[in-house]
C-alpha cells in the first residue's frame, strides 16, 4: 500500500522503477531475518571445514549454539558423527505429526581452498561488487545457513507445520570417504532423519547475461561404475614378436569402445527436462527428443556433450598402463574405463554390454569397488507444483526444470534408503560462471537473500495444507 502512494508523488518516468523496487522487496525476507541468515553464513564460511584439512564439528557446534540461543531444547538437537572431528547436527522442529517429516539437508564440509590460489582469503566472507566470496559460499554453506536461519524464524513466529521439519547439516559430502554424515546417520540413527522426502543441494537457478532462465530441481542422478580392463600375456623378447600381444588386445578393445555409443533414451525426468528446455531455447529438436524421436536424439547428442550425457550411459577410457621394458613383449596391459550410468541401467547390463563391445576373451573386465546405484526420485507432484508456483510468483517467466545430474550428491544415500530427495535451492548462478570447487567461489548477494525467501516459502508450503 505504501508503494502505491509513492506512485502519486513520483514523476512519471520513475514509475517503472518504483514498481521494480516494490517487486524486489517481495522477493527477500525482512531485514532482521536477512541479517540473521548473513551472520550464520559468515560464521559457517569462516570455519575452515576442508574435506581433508578441516573438521566439520565446529560448524555443527556453531549451528547448535544458534539453535539453543533461539530456544530449541537440547533434546531436539543431536550432535555426533563417524569421527569426533566429523560431527553432524540434526535438529527437529515439531509439527502436528499429521504427515511424515520433511528432511532439509546440506553438507558443511567444503572442497580445499589455498590462500595462494585465491585473490582473497577463502575463509573470510568477503562482500564486494554484489557478491559474497568465500569457500562454500555456493557449495554448500548458503543452503546450510538458510536452513538454520529459517528454522529459527519459524519458531519465532510460532509456525505450526503439519509435519516435523528436520534439518541435517552433515559431514564429508565432498569426496565421500569413511565419515560421510548421511551414510553414517542412515546406518546408525535412521529414526532421526527418517522422512517422507528430503530437499538438498544439486539444483539451483540458472541465469545467463544477467537474465534468470530456469529454476532447476534435481530429481535424479547418474551413478558411477569404474571398470578395470586387464590383458595378461606370457611376454617374451621384443625381437621375436607374435600376434598375441597384450597391448594390441587392449588397444583393440578400447578402439571398439571409442566407436560405441549406448542406446539413447529418455525417462520421466529427462523428457520433462527436454520439454522445458525446448521452450527456453526455442528449439524444436529438444521437444522431439522429449517425444522419443531417435533422429532428434542423434542430432541433439552431437550438438552438446551435456545433452549426449543426459540421453545415455557413457563409458570412457580414463587411465592406461602397460609393458615393463622397452625391449620386452608386454606381460600386462591395463586400462580404467569410467562409466556414468543412467539410473534405469543396471550394473549387469553395462558390464555385459561392454564385454560384447570389447569382443575379446583376452580382455578381463573387472568392476572396481562397489557401485552404489540409487533409484530416481519419483516426480512428486506436490514438490514440483510447489516449486513451480513459487518460482513463477517470485520470478515471473522463469521455468521450473526437473534435471538429472551427471555428478553425485548425498541425495544418493537417501534415495538408496528409500527417502526421495530433491535438489532445489532458488539461488541463481550465471550458468557460464559456476565456481563451485574452484578459485574465488562466489554467490550473488541478491541471489542469497532471494534463495532464503524462496526456501522459507517452499518449506512452509510443503509442511502445511
Ligand atoms: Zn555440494
Amino acid at each position: 500500500m505504501q508503494n502505491l502512494r509513492l506512485l502519486k508523488v513520483f514523476p512519471l518516468f520513475l514509475v517503472p522503477f518504483a514498481f521494480a523496487a516494490a517487486l524486489a522487496a517481495q522477493t527477500t525476507r525482512p531485514q532482521p531475518e536477512k541479517d540473521l541468515a548473513r551472520a550464520i553464513y559468515k560464521e559457517f564460511i569462516e570455519i575452515n571445514s576442508g574435506f581433508t584439512s578441516g573438521p566439520t564439528t565446529p560448524v555443527a557446534e556453531a549451528a547448535a549454539a544458534r539453535l539453543r540461543a533461539a530456544g530449541f531444547p537440547d533434546s531436539d538437537i543431536f550432535l555426533d558423527g563417524a569421527n569426533p572431528r566429523k560431527k553432524n547436527i540434526v535438529v527437529r522442529y515439531h509439527g502436528t505429526g499429521a504427515r511424515k517429516p520433511l528432511l532439509l539437508l546440506a553438507h558443511i564440509d567444503v572442497v580445499e581452498a589455498l590462500r595462494a590460489d585465491w585473490t582473497m582469503d577463502p575463509f573470510t566472507l568477503n562482500e564486494r561488487d554484489g557478491y559474497f566470496y568465500g569457500r562454500g559460499t555456493g557449495d554448500d554453506k548458503a543452503q546450510a545457513a538458510v536452513w538454520i536461519a529459517n528454522l529459527i524464524q519459524y519458531k519465532k513466529e510460532g509456525f505450526k507445520p503439519d509435519r516435523d521439519i528436520i534439518v541435517a547439516l552433515t559431514a564429508d559430502e565432498e569426496g565421500g570417504g569413511p565419515f560421510n554424515g548421511v551414510e553414517w546417520l542412515i546406518k546408525n540413527h535412521r529414526d532421526l532423519i527418517d522422512a517422507e522426502f528430503a530437499l538438498n543441494e544439486g539444483g539451483w537457478g540458472e541465469s545467463a547475461n544477467g537474465k534468470r532462465l530456469s529454476n532447476d530441481v534435481q530429481v535424479s542422478e547418474k551413478y558411477v561404475i569404474n571398470f578395470r580392463l586387464e590383458v595378461h600375456n606370457k611376454g617374451g623378447h621384443s625381437s621375436l614378436p607374435v600376434a598375441d600381444n597384450a597391448i594390441y588386445h587392449l588397444a583393440g578393445a578400447l578402439d571398439r569402445l571409442s566407436k560405441f555409443g549406448f542406446p539413447m533414451k529418455t525417462d520421466e525426468v529427462t523428457s520433462a527436462y527436454f520439454r522445458q528446455m525446448a521452450k527456453i531455447e526455442h528449439n524444436d529438436d529438444l521437444a522431439k527428443v522429449a517425444d522419443g524421436s531417435q533422429e532428434a536424439m542423434t542430432r541433439v547428442a552431437a550438438a552438446a556433450a551435456q545433452w549426449n550425457a543426459g540421453l545415455r550411459t557413457t563409458c570412457v577410457a580414463t587411465q592406461l598402463e602397460g609393458g615393463h621394458a622397452v625391449n620386452a613383449l608386454p606381460q600386462l596391459a591395463a586400462a580404467t574405463v569410467n562409466c556414468r550410468v543412467l539410473p534405469g541401467d543396471s550394473v549387469e547390463y553395462v558390464q555385459s554390454t561392454l564385454q560384447k563391445v570389447f569382443a575379446d576373451d583376452k580382455v578381463e573386465v573387472k568392476i572396481m569397488g562397489e557401485p552404489s546405484k540409487g533409484p530416481a526420485s519419483p516426480m512428486r507432484p506436490d514438490v514440483l507444483n510447489a516449486v513451480t508456483s513459487l518460482t513463477s510468483k517470485m520470478w515471473p517467466g522463469v521455468a521450473t526444470v526437473p534435471i538429472m545430474v551427471m555428478g553425485a550428491t548425498d541425495g544418493k544415500y537417501l534415495r538408496i534408503a528409500g527417502i526421495p530427495c530433491y535438489g532445489v535451492q532458488g539461488f541463481f548462478f550465471d550458468r557460464d560462471d559456476i565456481r563451485f570447487h574452484g578459485r574465488d567461489e562466489r554467490m550473488g548477494v541478491d541471489a542469497f537473500y532471494e534463495g532464503q525467501a524462496f526456501l522459507y516459502d517452499l518449506v512452509k508450503s510443503l509442511s502445511s495444507k
